[in-house]
Formats: C-alpha cells, structure tokens, sequence
C-alpha cells in the first residue's frame, strides 16, 4: 500500500472527517489481517455496517464495489467492518471502540449549529478545523485503542447474478425478474407497489 492510500481516500469521499480515517484505519487494517493469514489471493468480500463516511474509505482501499456485488451494506449504524475471503470465509471483522468518536462539547456545538443552519462563517471554519484536528488525532492513534479486532467467518451473499429484465407493469421500467412482485396477476416493481400501498 503506498502512502497516499490516504490520499485516494480523501479524493473519493471528497473531504477530511474522522469517519473517513476510521474506515481508512479499518481497511488497513483488516487488509493487513488478510494477508498475513495468506487470504488476500482470493476474491475480497467486505461487508459495512454503516452508509456514512467510512464507507467510502473500505470502497476504495479494498476494491470492493456494490457493482461487483463484493460490497454489503448492513443498516445497523455502526463502525463495523468486516472483509473475508469468498470461498475460504477466513475474515476478520474491524469494529470500533466506544469513545472513540466523542467529540468536545465545542465541537458538538458547532454541528447543531451547522445541521440547523445557524451557524457563521466563522464557525465554520471553527467547526472544519476540529474536524480536521479529530481526524489527525484518530489517524495516529495506535491500532488497538481503536478496533476491537476479532477472526470471523461471515455467512457470504451470493454471487450477483446476470438476469435478464421484464418491465414492470406499472411503470413500464425494465425491472430484474427476480426483484418483480406480483399484484392481482400483474409484474410489479418495488418502487411500484410501494406507492400502491399509500
Ligand atoms: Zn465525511
Ligand atoms: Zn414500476
């Protein structure tokens, strides 16, 4: 891995934040696990459980896309991370430590402040500056203050799979097979009988 792996990451996601360098110290980590147990030669599977920032960072560190179907998004709202090997399920699951993140009173002052579109220019800029500082500061910190690090082996989703497409017949969009309902006989899209029911 080289050094502006970082780099990489900031350029994705678009910004510096601690969620970033988590998932960031999460890939490093996990991917450094991998090799040492000889797992990195086979296909990569990684599963998040989260959709914020850190995400972005196992995205880009271990190649895992949801277009290729190796990327697996769990909505359980936690720094959890956890790669393997598809066929072996050697993997290692990164999961974050409580205190970790807690911020300083200031700083959570200034995320109200923003999330409630009041704050100043210069807060801010305040408020950039102890992201930045937060950042730096979970970047140095030492490995096992962060992650509790545990061998696992994760059920593995299947493959994704080339199928063919029938539109829906609400919308008429061209829909997977597979992912059609069918309401009083007709192929319906998700999207389609969602709205059905309000
Ligand atoms: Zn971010
Ligand atoms: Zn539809």
């Amino acid at each position: 891995m080289s050094a502006n792996d970082f780099q990489k990451c900031v350029d994705f996601h678009g910004h510096v934040c601690p969620g970033l360098v988590i998932g960031y110290r999460a890939a490093k980590a996990g991917i450094e696990w991998l090799r040492e147990k000889r797992a990195e030669d086979e296909e990569l599977v990684a599963i998040v459980e989260t959709d914020a920032c850190g995400a972005d960072a196992i995205q880009v560190l271990t190649g895992c896309t949801f277009g290729k179907g190796n990327f697996i998004y769990k909505d359980h709202g936690k720094h959890v991370y956890t790669l393997a090997g598809r066929k072996s399920r050697q993997g290692v699951r990164v999961a974050l430590k409580p205190g970790v993140m807690e911020l300083k009173e200031r700083h959570r002052q200034l995320i109200e402040k923003i999330r409630d579109e009041k704050a100043t220019e210069g807060e801010r800029k305040e408020f950039w500056d102890l992201h930045r500082q937060k950042s730096a500061d979970i970047l140095e910190m030492p490995l096992e203050e962060i992650f509790l690090i545990e061998t696992v082996k994760p059920q593995m989703p299947a493959k994704a799979r080339m199928e063919s497409s029938k539109p829906c017949s609400g919308c008429g969009e061209p829909t997977m097979a597979s992912k059609l309902g069918s309401i009083q006989g007709k192929d319906i899209c998700r999207d389609c009988a969602a709205k059905h029911q309000i």
